[in-house]
């Protein structure tokens, strides 16, 4: 067995690569599934997944702008009537997946969340009714568990709110980017900070338990010292959850069209505002979860993580929402171009209920996939990974199956000194270069899948 703490080398280790390659929140990625030839009904796929513990997942693609950096599956505004229809096919997609999970034993939803897009999108009597669809259709008690929704400044209205905390909501989560409003600008997420304050002040005032401020650093004219005036102005409301991110420009998207090659510099101002950043909210009584992500620590204790779970048992509605079974991940077309975008959201609100029993487009989760899957999406958390759970989930041990890589990330100083035979962990220099990291667990199957894509 090869001990991974023990190959630090004595020289110089190797340059790493560039510290912003991708950003690794599930794998494999999206680009990397592909259309199912034998479209599979979903209760097989579903027939011997454990059931009492799923995660319900509802996705509403619609936003009123399209920042800049957004690579996400949502289309802008709606025209009249869209998304009542988009709600119409939500229903007939739940009650088909319900029925696919059959009544043979229970079913149990024990975690929940609306994402997007922005969910607020939706109107306050249109959030009641995905409300409804989750708890009627689904048989998910919201108010039971724990339930994260996503909103945008402009949508976070007191009514909206009114409902989504009536209704069990346990985390809001509100893209501000920039409480800078020339950099928000920079970023093509126009706002005015006026608007965020008071958008936040609302959601404080509806007092749901955990509010979540996402920030970006490395926006084009961003400085220490501006990135230390927006953290500051979100501790102000001292956020339980603060998750900081790095600014991607990425194909398709509103700034990807001013895209150009590598750009060392720019990695390392990212690089040095994400230390300053991390720094400052360690400073402030936060401690880190993951590379981007940082909980109060007097924060109330919270139930499953809704960005860090490794298993499976994954439910996803909408368009452009992911399912997991342990052997198959599943999802609909998925685009990022606005046009390509409009005609998947069209032809999902037309489809009749019996289209929604089977899966469309996916992966196959293979044991090599799995392993890689799991030492992905606990290794860049910054507890680690438990080796006893890998060796009890696969029979082996992450140094059995990845020497190599691990070796590397030794080598880069990127490995925590721990004992390998109980934990894995990174170095704070490993958590800051998550994002190349994870990208060197991918397969060369997934990695080929992705590179094959065709960007639409
Ligand atoms: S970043 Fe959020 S608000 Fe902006 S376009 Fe993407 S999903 Fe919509």
């Amino acid at each position: 067995m090869t001990t991974v703490t023990s190959l630090r080398p004595a020289g110089k280790a190797p340059a790493p690569p560039s510290p912003y390659q991708h950003y690794v929140y599930a794998y494999p990625h999206k680009t990397a599934y592909r259309r199912l030839p034998d479209r599979p009904r979903l209760a097989s796929l579903w027939a011997a997944e454990p059931k009492d513990a799923l995660s319900l997942y509802l996705h509403i693609p619609f936003c009123e702008v399209r920042c800049g950096f957004c690579n996400l599956f949502t289309r802008i505004g709606a025209p009249d009537g869209l998304t009542g229809a988009y709600l119409d096919a939500l229903e007939r997609q739940a009650g088909a997946v319900r029925d696919a999970l059959g009544d043979g034993e229970p079913v149990r939803f024990a975690t929940a969340a609306f994402g997007g897009g922005t969910p607020t999108f939706l109107t306050a009597a249109e959030l009641t009714r995905l409300c409804d669809i989750a708890e009627h259709r689904m048989g998910a008690d919201l108010r039971a568990v724990p339930l994260s929704v996503e909103a945008s400044p402009a949508t976070a209205t007191a009514d909206r709110l009114e409902v989504l905390a009536d209704r069990g909501t346990t985390r809001l989560s509100l893209g501000v980017q920039s409480f800078d409003d020339t950099e928000a600008r920079a970023a093509v997420r126009p706002q005015r900070r006026a608007d965020v304050e008071a958008a936040l002040a609302r959601i404080r005032d509806a007092r749901v338990p955990v509010l979540n401020i996402d920030l970006i650093y490395g926006i084009d004219g961003q400085t220490e010292a501006s990135w230390l005036r927006s953290l500051d102005a979100a501790l102000a409301w001292r956020p339980e959850e603060l998750y900081l991110y790095p600014l991607y420009i990425r194909p398709l998207t509103g700034l990807g069209r001013r895209a150009t090659g590598p750009d060392p510099a720019w990695d390392a101002q990212r690089l040095r505002l994400y230390r300053t950043g991390r720094d400052h909210l360690l400073a402030h009584g936060y401690t880190q979860q993951s590379m981007r992500m940082f909980r109060r620590t007097d924060a109330p204790p919270q139930g499953a993580d809704d960005y860090a779970c490794q298993s499976d048992g994954m439910i996803g509605l909408g368009c452009g929402a992911r399912s997991y079974t342990a052997d198959l991940h599943y999802s609909f077309d998925y685009a990022v171009g606005t046009h390509e975008i409009r005609a998947i959201v069209d032809d999902y609100v037309t489809r009749p209920a019996a289209d929604f029993a089977h899966a469309e487009y996916g992966r196959r989760v293979d044991a090599d996939e799995a392993r890689r899957r799991h030492l992905l999406q606990s290794l860049l958390q910054a507890d680690g990974l438990g080796t006893a759970e890998y060796r009890t989930r696969f029979g082996t041990t992450p140094e059995e199956d990845f020497p190599a890589e691990l070796a590397r990330f030794a080598e880069r100083g990127w490995l925590a000194a721990t004992d390998p035979r109980t934990a894995l962990r990174l170095t704070p220099e490993g958590l800051a270069h998550s994002d190349a990291l994870g990208p060197e667990l991918f397969s060369p199957a997934v990695r080929a899948a992705m590179t094959a894509y065709a960007r639409k």
